[in-house]
């Protein structure tokens, strides 16, 4: 019995978190602020917490809305063999050959950062204080679920090879270990992105082309890592969590040849271009005289009502199941 109950609480916190666990979200578009230009940081820096807490607004939707869900990975392999070229790259262009029900079935991710990038840009427009910081931590959500490669994979959690939990294992154990104390985020500066979408659809690819070794590797070292050193057990808020020990999660980086490091420092890249790339498009406004700097009753409510559905845990859609 108390195997089971260990079991639960495994699963609980290795499959809840979906795509780059919390803690990676936050980091993102934590780090992403400082590859801004000084135009830009006016705004983004006395503001940083909230692009930063916001990073997972997306991922405690997928509670509220049964649409999140496909706009957070795309099982690509759905399409035949690498590069997948039957799959058009332009949404249009997807939609006349799939229909639109079949394409969110299998994910819209690529074409779903296009929709929050004109919505982004729209704000800057429309120097709306309180629309950019919204638009601005959650495309970095998106487009950090872009790069990892388990998103752009139909066997997402390894269901399908037996490697259930790899997902957070990849995303939320290993940065959540490592990041911190190992990782460089000295990254440079943001730069403008003449093609978002095919910016885009080079990093999907990416992820799709690295979703192999992620699952292989992995596979591999638990072949060979001695069984009663897999996991361990710690104590978190009173509760005993089985997790990836310390020594396999760094054994299984070392596999990757930090491949995770990589991703993470490509995503944070990403979301400040893009964050750029809209400010640009929009004739680069002067962020100093912005409007609707506070929050209305109503977006306060709508907020606490994402975090009380995400705490109600009631999950609509797809979980990696
Ligand atoms: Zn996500």
């Amino acid at each position: 019995m108390k195997r089971i109950v260990v079991c639960c609480v495994l699963v609980l916190v290795y499959c809840k978190s979906f795509s780059w666990g919390f803690y990676a979200h936050r980091q993102i578009n934590n780090y992403a602020v400082f590859l801004l230009p000084p135009e830009m940081m006016v705004l983004y820096k006395p503001n940083i917490s909230f692009i930063t807490e916001h990073a997972v607004d997306p991922d405690k939707r997928r509670y509220a809305i049964a649409d999140e869900g496909p706009r957070h990975y795309i099982d690509i392999d759905h399409y035949g063999k690498y590069p997948y070229d039957s799959l058009p790259r332009k949404w249009e262009a997807a939609v006349q050959k799939f229909s639109e029900d079949s394409l969110t079935r299998y994910g819209i991710v690529p074409w779903w950062i296009q929709t929050m990038l004109q919505r982004l840009t729209n704000a800057f427009k429309a120097q709306d204080q309180l629309k950019i910081l919204k638009y601005s931590a959650e495309i970095g959500h998106y487009l950090a679920d872009a790069h990892v490669p388990l998103h752009a994979s139909s066997n997402h959690n390894g269901q399908y090879t037996d490697q259930h939990g790899i997902h957070g294992f990849w995303e939320s154990r290993i940065p959540e270990l490592l990041a911190e104390k190992e990782w460089d985020f000295f990254i440079g500066k943001a730069s403008y992105i003449a093609n978002p979408l095919q910016f885009t659809w080079k990093r999907v690819l990416e992820s799709a082309a690295a979703a192999d070794s992620v699952l292989k590797f992995e596979k591999n070292l638990s072949n060979s890592f001695p069984r009663d050193q897999k996991f361990s057990f710690e104590n978190r808020n009173g509760v005993i969590v089985r997790q990836y020990s310390n020594a396999y999660t760094k054994a299984y980086n070392k596999m990757l040849n930090n491949m995770v490091e990589r991703r993470m420092r490509l995503s944070i890249y990403a979301v400040a271009s893009f964050w750029y790339t809209a400010w640009v498009n929009a004739g680069q406004p002067d962020l100093r005289n912005l409007s609707g700097k506070n929050f209305s009753v109503a977006e306060l409510i709508d907020f606490n009502k994402l975090n009380a559905s995400w705490k109600d845990q009631q999950f609509k859609g797809k979980i990696c199941e």
